[in-house]
């Protein structure tokens, strides 16, 4: 089918003024939010219902036009981004909220719904989402679920696929397959919804989801404390874990992310004089001990390894000091666009991690000036590279780093997801029999590539040719095979 036909049935499906053509129009659905990935895209659509979801869906296969999913395009590494010539189907309009259950304590949302629509619904009731990150005023529900988000609470309760218990999704031949009975325990055949959950658009279309609240702790106080090495943030961590269980949330970051964040957000220095490494953490009330806070500054000041501290209790100066923390992604990108890697480490490893990373960046990039900063309880390490895009352009700077991730036993995809911008480095740390059984699921469930083909999997193997026998041989010779990159 011609794109002019499909463009005529999708306008047919969810009327003229939700299907974008125009080039101007289109861009903010053109290009990621780092500006490092984009396309020109055939169309973005935008449907209000399942049923017009699903309509679109068989449209574009029937026209053999793939599409690329897409929710508040807040995601780091160009999954929900089009390549030339796909439909970016927009889920914003599916943007109700509720029914929310109390006793059962789940939350319906569309997938458009934002992560701070999400969570004043759950606070309305007394309830909470348990995650949160800074594009909570951008990020949707749907992409949330489809990169199973992280984020600044996941120590405490999990990430996405621990906090949703239900999805609908539409499949790429427009089916609907939906699981929102909201039992707690339901093992009823293959679990589709955590299949779903972090398939990062390549499997289905999340339409909705049925979130699993919490009951929110209070929050007693929060702290940030000025150590050397991560060595020293890990040993406070520890004595903090020791004597306290309500801690809901610990980031780290640097010297100079701190001075990036202060350039460019105009906000005070923390401290009278700078240090090398910050550790930011609230603590929740969960031991009901009246005079927590006080045993926290006690504990804080007694060990040798905090160079200082500040610790604070109001709402409006703890939102100061998480400013600091999160506003790092914002100040990095004002500056520049970063090599974005989103990397996880053993715990043990982290200190070794940060050494041996200069080391392998400087052959490659020797100008890359690196911003890192993160999730510290989980290991998990945003590393922003500025001045290192262009020695990126064939990889070389991903490479050197993830293979030092690799070599030190973590993850190379630790939250934000593998799309566009990891794909290639997958092989290193799954197995060919862990991505043949991802290859036979997205066979399975999207035959026709529809469904962001180019995203996630790597490019299929592809066998090297038999070398001919100069002589005729005697024995079978096996097939050695090779990545494409
Ligand atoms: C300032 C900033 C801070 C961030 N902090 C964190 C953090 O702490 N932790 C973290 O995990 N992430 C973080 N992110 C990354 C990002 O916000 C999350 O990955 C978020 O979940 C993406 O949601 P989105 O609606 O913007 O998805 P998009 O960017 O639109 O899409 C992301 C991916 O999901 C797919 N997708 C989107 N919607 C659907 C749907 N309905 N059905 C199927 N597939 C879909 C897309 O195709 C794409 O592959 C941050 C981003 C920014 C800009």
């Amino acid at each position: 089918m011609p794109a002019v036909d499909l463009l005529a049935d999708l306008r047919e499906i969810v009327g003229d003024t939700h299907v974008v053509t125009d080039p101007e129009a289109a861009q903010p659905y053109a290009q990621d939010w780092t500006r490092r990935w984009h396309g020109k895209p055939l169309a973005v659509v935008r449907p209000a219902t399942v049923a017009q979801v699903s309509a679109v869906l068989r449209a574009c296969a029937a026209a053999g036009i793939s599409l690329v999913p897409q929710g508040g395009n807040t995601g780091l590494v160009g999954g929900g981004v089009p390549h030339d010539g796909e439909v970016v189907l927009s889920l914003a309009r599916l943007d109700s909220v509720g029914p929310l259950d109390p006793l059962g304590r789940t939350l319906m949302a569309g997938a458009g719904v934002t992560l701070a629509q999400l969570q004043r619904a759950a606070r309305s009731a007394g309830l909470d989402v348990g995650l949160d990150f800074s594009a909570r005023d951008t990020a949707t529900v749907g992409g949330i679920a489809a990169t199973n988000a992280g984020g600044e609470r996941v120590m405490r309760h999990g990430a996405a696929r621990f906090r949703i218990r239900g999805l609908e999704v539409v499949l790429a031949d427009g089916s609907v397959v939906r699981r929102m009975s909201g039992v707690a325990k339901d093992n009823t055949g293959y679990d589709l919804v955590q299949l779903m959950i972090g398939s990062e658009g390549t499997l289905g279309v999340i339409t909705a989801v049925q979130v699993d609240l919490i009951r929110p702790h209070k929050i007693v106080g929060t702290a940030l404390v000025a150590v050397s090495t991560v060595d020293d943030a890990l040993t406070v961590l520890r004595a903090v874990q020791r004597d306290f269980t309500g801690l809901e949330a610990a980031e780290f970051f640097h010297h100079d992310g701190l001075q990036l964040v202060l350039k460019h957000e105009r906000l005070a220095q923390p401290f009278e004089r700078p240090h090398p490494l910050y550790l930011l953490f609230d603590l929740a009330d969960d031991d009901n001990r009246p005079d927590s806070f006080d045993e926290l500054t006690a504990l804080l000041t007694d060990l040798d390894c905090v160079r200082d501290v500040v610790l604070v209790a109001t709402a409006a100066e703890r939102r100061r000091l998480w400013e600091l923390r999160e506003l790092q992604t914002e100040a990095v990108s004002a500056e520049g666009v970063p090599v974005k890697l989103d990397v996880a480490l053993p715990l043990n490893q982290l200190s070794n991690f940060e050494r041996q990373l200069a080391e392998v960046v400087r052959p490659v990039a020797r100008h890359a000036v690196s911003i890192i900063f993160g999730h510290i309880a989980e290991g998990n390490v945003h590393v922003n590279l500025l001045n290192a895009l262009d020695e990126d352009a064939g990889g070389a700077v991903t490479e050197a780093v993830l293979d030092l991730v690799a070599a030190l036993g973590g993850s190379i995809s630790a939250e934000h997801g593998i799309g566009q911008a990891n794909r290639r480095w997958l092989p290193l740390t799954r197995g060919s029999a862990d991505l043949a059984a991802m290859r036979a699921i997205k066979q399975a469930l999207d035959p026709e590539g529809i469904l962001s083909p180019g995203r996630m999997l790597p490019d299929p193997v592809v066998p090297e040719p038999e070398p001919k026998p100069k002589v005729a041989a005697k024995k079978t010779t096996r097939t050695r095979a090779r990545t494409t990159r």
